[in-house]
């Protein structure tokens, strides 16, 4: 489908995405996923096509500029090697450089944003606990003030890139129970009192690490507060927009593998005397998975068209990613479908994309939390 906002440069940047994930990822992207775990040279390779840049100025390695466009564009060509735990793998500092580039201070910009941006280090945005991560506002982790510091206590969990970044960007307890009492740290994972153990055994996303975090007394300085104290709930919502948005994008992508994927098979696969796909069924799955990648690829144009007007429209937000996540998942089922055995097979997109689905409805805020959310913003 023609998108009315493409310009030239956004073409440019798309087909500078393209070429790389081609060249450079989709071939290695099975054998990448099936050892858990990305070369650290490709974080470096891809930070200098810019993608890590957007929202941040030139003095820090950045872009000076910001286009929801060519975010989603990243996105979307990324996902499209058929592994999206790589974008995860290279996920977790786009989370993390937000709340960096908008609130830390000049010190610690200095000293660590040129390098995240750049992909030579990593960044992991540390928000949800084992108690839970939908209910942000009710995070048990504290940052209890001591003279000239902080002193953080508890755990974090799932959090991507976690065994293997140099700094994190965490929420904790600074006042009174509930959304009014949460404020953002930014530790570096030397700092005495933290440590990690890796998630293992995941469904999916295995070319990317998730860690729990441990802050037993970690002790930082007051001037690692990220932003206001007791505003961290605003500014983690704040930043989640980008990283829902970057999960619809990529979830367009993933549905574009399905029905690529779907239509070669259906093309070279005869059953009962014909190819696949002259037969109905196969035809009307192909028509459905066609016209819901249309639709949720419109939807996103819109958003990042009002996303560049300076307006975030959080229900909006909210609601393509539910339903690019249900979307996701008819076009993952129907594509397995049309492979048949063929399709159930590992080291195939299809079969990996059908397990990666649930990340992308859970993860950066789950269906149930998403529909909730876009109600909320109806005013009901
Ligand atoms: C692979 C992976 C990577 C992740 N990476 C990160 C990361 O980098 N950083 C980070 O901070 N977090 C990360 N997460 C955590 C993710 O954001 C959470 O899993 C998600 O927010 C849901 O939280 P939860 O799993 O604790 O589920 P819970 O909050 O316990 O909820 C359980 C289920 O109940 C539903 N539910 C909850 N409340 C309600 C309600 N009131 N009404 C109806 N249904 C409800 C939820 O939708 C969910 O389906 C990651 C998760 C995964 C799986």
């Amino acid at each position: 489908m023609r998108n009315p906002f493409e310009t030239e440069e956004r073409a440019a940047f798309r087909a500078s995405i393209r070429s790389f994930v081609e060249r450079e990822i989709a071939p290695h992207a099975d054998a990448w996923d099936e050892a858990g775990d990305v070369p650290w040279a490709l974080h470096e390779k891809i930070g200098a096509l810019g993608v890590f840049g957007f929202g941040v100025s030139e003095a820090y390695g950045g872009l000076d500029f910001d286009d929801c466009f060519m975010r989603a564009a990243y996105s979307e060509e990324l996902a499209k090697c058929g592994a999206s735990g790589v974008a995860a793998a290279l996920g977790g500092r786009s989370i993390s450089i937000g709340p960096i580039e908008k609130l830390a201070n000049e010190e610690i910009k200095d000293r660590v944003l040129a390098d995240i941006v750049a992909g030579r280090i990593g960044s992991s945005l540390a928000i949800t606990e084992p108690s839970g991560g939908s209910d942000v506002a009710r995070m048990k982790t504290t940052a209890r003030r001591d003279g000239n510091h902080y002193v953080i206590k508890g755990e974090k969990a799932f959090i991507t890139g976690g065994m293997k970044s140099d700094h994190f960007v965490v929420g904790a307890r600074t006042g009174e129970g509930g959304l009014d009492g949460i404020s953002l740290f930014f530790v570096d994972a030397d700092t005495p009192g933290f440590s990690r153990t890796e998630l293992a055994r995941k469904m999916g996303w295995w070319a990317s690490d998730q860690a729990t975090l441990m802050f037993d007394d970690v002790r930082v300085a007051a001037t690692n507060m990220l932003g206001e104290e007791n505003r961290g709930f605003l500014q983690i919502m704040n930043n989640f927009n980008y990283e829902r948005l970057s999960m619809v994008a990529g979830m367009v992508g993933m549905m574009k593998v399905c029905l690529e994927d779907s239509i070669n098979w259906a093309q070279q696969r005869e059953t009962f005397g014909k190819p696949l796909i002259r037969s109905q069924v196969i035809r009307h799955k192909i028509a459905d998975m066609s016209a819901k990648i249309d639709m949720v690829e419109a939807y996103l144009n819109h958003i990042c068209w009002q996303a560049n007007e300076g307006e975030m429209p959080v229900a909006e937000v909210s609601k393509a990613k539910f339903s690019a996540s249900k979307a996701l998942e008819f076009c993952a089922s129907e594509a397995m479908q049309i492979l048949g055995g063929a399709g159930y097979l590992r080291g195939n997109r299809i079969e990996r994309i059908y397990r990666e689905v649930k990340v992308q409805a859970i993860g950066g805020g789950s269906e149930e939390i998403m529909r909730d959310l876009a109600v909320r913003q109806m005013g009901l």
